[in-house]
């Protein structure tokens, strides 16, 4: 080992301290209640842990605190990472998908919430043998750095969606713009639980069971995942408030 990765090292074992990581699961686990308890829709909220850049250890730690559900962003890294984890682990899939990767994440993760275009869902079915949760991605503040589609073209790709019988459209998923301060993006997160409940009025009409799928909200990251949840998400995704900062972002 050279210097400069005996130093690498050491820095990550001490950025990844078993305390540390079992400390900030537990404090996110109480501002959720919190946040919960301020809002007046039903439901539990689902955490996954989003693991790019960070290493297998630091998942296994959180895993042996109880958490289950982690995400991937990049079908690359998280091939390399998975196998030396635990198989009970549920995978979903959340950074942006090509066609060309959907085999590698087909039957493998169950659910995926980037689903934007029809490319990806016609690769997605033919790749899957068992039918996959998918959540179609709304792009909130129309940045042309981030998936998805303006809302109102949801209705649109829902109705693509039945092509692919193995899809099951579960509902949609939001990244609004990076703020300091959450509160600027309250009306995102409502804005989507708008989308979601219009989303679903047009469904019902012609296929009541289709509708009734429609449930989830994935929104909410580490720095406004209690407004997220108070504006209704049941889903929301967190990296660095269970992993600490990423070493490099991508
Ligand atoms: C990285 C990422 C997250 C987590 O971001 P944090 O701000 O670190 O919580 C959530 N969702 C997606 C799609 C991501 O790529």
């Amino acid at each position: 080992m050279t210097r400069i990765e005996l130093e690498l090292r050491v820095s990550d074992e001490s950025k990844y301290s078993p305390e540390l990581l079992r400390e900030r699961l537990a404090g996110v686990r109480e501002k959720i209640d919190g946040a919960k308890k301020r809002r007046d829709v039903e439901g539990d909220v689902a955490l996954i842990g989003v693991t790019k850049t960070h290493p297998p250890e630091a998942i296994r730690v959180l895993y042996e605190a109880g958490l289950r559900a982690f995400g991937a962003s990049y079908v690359q890294e998280w091939e390399a990472k998975y196998p030396q984890l635990p198989d009970d682990i549920d995978w979903h899939f959340v950074g942006r998908l090509q066609s060309n990767k959907a085999k590698y994440i087909a039957d493998r993760v169950i659910m995926v919430h980037s689903v934007d275009r029809k490319s990806v869902m016609k690769s997605l079915h033919r790749r899957c043998e068992e039918p996959v949760d998918i959540l179609l991605q709304v792009n909130l503040g129309m940045e042309a750095s981030k998936g998805g589609v303006p809302s109102d073209e949801i209705e649109a790709l829902m109705e693509r969606t039945l092509n692919y019988p193995r899809l099951r459209v579960r509902g949609l998923m939001g990244m609004p713009p990076y703020r300091d301060d959450p509160e600027d993006n309250r009306h995102h997160f409502r804005a989507l639980r708008e989308t979601l409940e219009r989303l679903r009025d047009t469904v019902e009409e012609r296929d009541p069971y289709r509708a009734k799928l429609l449930t989830e909200l994935s929104m909410g990251m580490s720095n406004d995942y209690e407004v997220a949840i108070e504006e209704g998400a049941t889903i929301i995704r967190l990296g660095t408030a269970l992993f600490g900062p990423r070493s490099y972002d991508g």
